[in-house]
């Protein structure tokens, strides 16, 4: 009888031994070995809102790709970038530091123009130099603006390749006297823009043709990505669209009951089913993290040629939600915990995130400001980020420390009749019931507002007063 019994325990032991094995196989598949470093591609519009894809919630604008990758990837709606404008925001992503610590935000300038001297330092390192350590090869495609002196330009910044525009598709305006600015934005023609395309480190269009340039960037993109699929890659891919002017090529007139801002979204949402469909081809998809979102909320003084923020409140240019929170989707098939993710999350996080995820070095000589998210990605834990800084330029407007927003200063509708305020109680807003900024609570929550005054102070201590890259002129 106790043979029976010691065979017993003996074949209950290999059993559970076995399920044991199993279930430790399981729980390490989820977690990534960066030996076999994955690829990046980062998808990054302009100026595209909260609200404008299927996914976040748009009636009319048919995204089906992006939506795609929300609902079969990670979607996550309190994704934030680190200013409400273009070059500050591009700056923060591309290094994962805020951009008061380079140089790259300002209040008296807020972005780069055509006749600035200034750009991203050559002390910042970004997310592009990072993976050269590990022999990436890099691409950045589209709109740069971080300096269209050769010295800034992606080439002299980690990327190996560049194709794209270097400041935003509205400068470089030709003056016209019959017509007014207002005009020229909303009904636009390619010769009203002298913004050139530059090629590595050489202009090769001037103007550029945006009526093709989405296309263009989507074909650039595909090229390098089946060029290089034999090392690990990185695609930096930022659209210059949606930014008025508005443009989209032939086959994406009328394509959507959204008048052409729909159809320059619809477009790009074409742009990205095109870059899955690549790397699927080529065998990629299971080996390939892509992110999508975009550099600030809509630019809401041009009505229906901009997007819309959704229900968050305000838009490009303001600290408010709608200009600082953005649609994003992570996708990358059969690794991420699949489903919605409303813990904080930024650009600035991008950085730290890779590096993880490739097996990358971090730089260690200095501030960084994101933080790693790769366990939220491929295990659906809490996300790490536990608070926001929201700079307009080189002042903190306000803060989020968990689910509460305090506004030390606001300023909404700043590109038409909005009014700056200083607030002696700062307006309060509990995010998670009120995503929309509708109900301030700061009258009735003194100890929140001293908490959060505790930690910009905290902040504080650690700005360092560096060179403005932004307001650098050789007249000033
Ligand atoms: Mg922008």
């Amino acid at each position: 009888m106790s043979r029976y019994i010691s065979r017993f325990i003996l074949l209950l032991s290999v059993i559970l031994l076995y399920s044991c094995e199993n279930l430790t196989k399981d729980s390490t598949q989820q977690v990534h070995s960066p030996e076999v470093p994955p690829n990046i591609v980062i998808l990054f519009a302009d100026d595209m809102g909260y609200g404008d894809t299927g996914a976040f919630g748009h009636p009319t604008i048919q995204t089906p790709n992006l939506d795609r990758m929300a609902y079969e990837g990670q979607k996550w709606t309190s994704f934030y970038v680190a200013a409400s404008v273009c070059t500050p925001s591009r700056a923060g992503l591309l290094t994962g530091r805020l951009p008061i610590r380079s140089g790259m935000c300002s209040s008296r300038r807020r972005v780069l123009f055509p006749d600035s001297e200034g750009g991203l330092p050559a002390s910042e390192i970004t997310i592009a130099e990072m993976l050269k350590e590990q022999n990436y090869k890099t691409a950045a495609i589209g709109k740069w603006h971080l300096g269209h002196l050769k010295e800034y330009l992606p080439p002299n910044h980690g990327f190996d390749y560049y194709f794209g525009i270097p400041y935003s598709n509205d400068m470089d305006r030709v003056s016209n006297p019959d017509i007014t600015y207002r005009e020229g934005l909303l009904n636009p023609k390619t010769d009203y823009f002298n913004v050139p395309i530059i090629k590595n480190l050489e202009e090769i269009e001037r103007p550029a043709d945006q009526t093709t340039i989405t296309k263009r960037y989507t074909d650039e993109t595909i090229q390098f990505i089946e060029e290089n699929k034999g090392n690990p890659f990185f695609v930096y891919l930022a659209y210059s669209l949606p930014h008025v002017p508005l443009f989209r090529s032939k086959e994406f007139e009328g394509h959507s009951k959204r008048g052409i801002y729909g159809d320059v979204i619809e477009e790009i949402d074409w742009s990205v089913g095109e870059i899955m469909s690549a790397l699927e081809k080529n065998g990629l998809a299971e080996n390939t993290l892509v992110v999508f979102t975009s550099d600030n909320g809509p630019w809401l003084t041009f009505e229906t040629h901009a997007g819309s923020a959704g229900l968050l409140r305000d838009g490009k240019g303001s600290t408010y939600e709608g200009g600082m929170r953005e649609p994003t989707m992570f996708y990358w098939k059969g690794k991420l915990k699949n489903g919605v993710v409303d813990g904080m999350g930024s650009t600035l996080d991008l950085l730290p995130t890779i590096a993880s995820l490739t097996g990358s070095k971090l730089p260690s000589d200095r501030i960084l400001d994101g933080v790693d998210l790769s366990e939220t990605l491929l295990k659906g834990t809490e996300s790490p980020r536990k608070s926001m800084i929201y700079y307009w330029g080189d002042e903190l407007y306000a803060y989020r420390s968990g689910k509460y927003k305090a506004h030390f200063i606001t300023h909404e509708r700043v590109y038409r009749d909005g009014k700056k305020e200083f607030r002696e109680v700062p307006a309060l807003y509990d995010l998670e019931t009120d995503p929309g900024e509708h109900f301030d609570i700061g009258e009735q929550n003194a100890d929140i507002i001293t908490k959060i005054r505790e930690e910009v102070e905290k902040h504080k201590q650690t700005i360092d007063s560096v060179e403005n890259q932004l307001v650098k002129r050789s007249e000033d």
